[in-house]
């Protein structure tokens, strides 16, 4: 693992001492900049400074691609958001999407808008973030693209990633009377979003180390790459997809794409000691912000009770908790089921980009 504040992790070559702004060095001597700080990587023929990148998939493996967008007051506040997590986020939401395919991420490309009041540290420092997140997992910047924008900070990054085609998780696989697990705890990352909304109130308190973590798992995810490509090489899972717009959500992609329903325990929903702490901050039921509340990056996945044990066990070799949560069942519905009982029919309750 590496340091990951260490200014000594990547350093950007400052070949020109008087270049202090990003108009002074025009696009072209932006992207040099950010070439120079990449690295080689497994596959790449023909990396940035091309009209196209070229890269060899390895034998017998599958391609896989996604893309995201992170926009500047939409998915971030550069008053919250430091430019190296910012970074560093920018690929890890790409990384984890390639994982909970069961992929191995290899090649990105990151799109750039820049706003005109952006200062060159700003993106050096973003760059070294996006890097290091990079160099963790083995993924290479192979490409992107450059432009000004009008608006905020507009950030596109594509991911592509490789595996064999049997060991591909989708999340049309769940069936009716397998396990719903998760990885790690829920809520935290909603929960720092929270802390941070209510900062203003609080100013000069601070939310001490708990409150930090909870912060920095909303600013700094890590995608679950290790456990996700352990899952998939055993098998032993029929669906997976990782938790980015909160476990209702997420879990009902896999429901409806499975064509199954599912039943989630709420007391069985793995909550840190530091969401707890929080929850007397907020006005509503916690479980609400741990099943709603998105940008964890835990792993949501199904499989077969009769492998709990090997599960556990696989995800504690890979230092990760995981916590069977429901059962999948033959309904259409997703429920949820409180301690005492009580059954609640859950409309989709994630995050929609679209909806007031
Ligand atoms: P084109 O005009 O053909 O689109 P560009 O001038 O945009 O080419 O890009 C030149 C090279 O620099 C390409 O290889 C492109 O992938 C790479 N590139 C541009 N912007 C970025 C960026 N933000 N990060 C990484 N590579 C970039
Ligand atoms: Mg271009």
């Amino acid at each position: 693992m590496c340091e990951r504040n260490s200014k000594d992790y990547m350093k950007i070559s400052h070949d020109d001492q008087t270049v202090k702004d990003i108009s002074n060095l025009g696009e072209f001597g932006l992207i040099t900049r950010i070439a120079s700080a990449s690295k080689p990587g497994i596959g790449v023929i023909t990396g940035i400074g091309d009209d196209a990148a070229v890269t060899d998939v390895s034998p017998g493996m599958q391609l896989l691609t996604s893309t995201d967008m992170l926009l500047e007051n939409v998915h971030f506040r550069r008053s919250w958001h430091d430019p190296y997590r910012l970074g560093r986020k920018s690929l890890a939401v790409s990384i984890s999407d390639i994982a909970a395919m069961g992929g191995i991420p290899r090649w990105a490309l990151m799109s750039l808008g820049i706003p005109a009041d952006l200062s060159l540290e700003f993106i050096d420092e973003f760059t070294r973030g996006f890097l290091a997140m990079a160099s963790e997992h083995g993924v290479a910047l192979i490409g992107g693209d450059t432009c000004s924008s009008r608006g905020g900070l507009i950030i596109s990054v594509t991911i592509m990633g490789e595996q064999y085609p049997q060991l591909v998780v989708r999340r049309s696989g769940a069936q009716p009377g397998d396990d719903i697990w998760v990885t790690g705890t829920l809520g935290d990352a909603a929960m720092g979003l929270r802390l941070l909304e209510q900062l203003p109130l609080h100013e000069g308190e601070g939310w001490g180390e708990g409150g930090s973590i909870l912060i920095s798992r909303l600013l700094d995810p890590s995608p679950r790459t290790a456990a996700a490509f352990a899952l998939a090489e055993t098998g032993m899972i029929t669906a997976m997809i990782d938790i980015s717009d909160g476990l209702l959500a997420d879990f009902g992609h896999i429901a409806e794409q499975s064509a199954v329903g599912g039943t989630i325990n709420l007391d069985a929903v793995p909550l840190s000691a530091g969401f707890r702490a929080a929850s007397s901050y907020i006005s509503e039921f916690p479980y609400n912000l741990a099943i709603s509340g998105g940008e964890d990056y835990e792993l949501c996945f199904t499989s077969p009770p009769s492998r709990r044990e090997k599960i556990a066990l696989l995800m504690k070799k890979c230092g990760i908790e995981a916590t069977p949560v429901g059962i999948v069942t033959t309904s259409p519905e997703v429920c949820t089921r409180a301690a005492d009982g009580t059954r609640c029919n859950q409309k989709n309750q994630g995050f929609n980009h679209f909806t007031r």
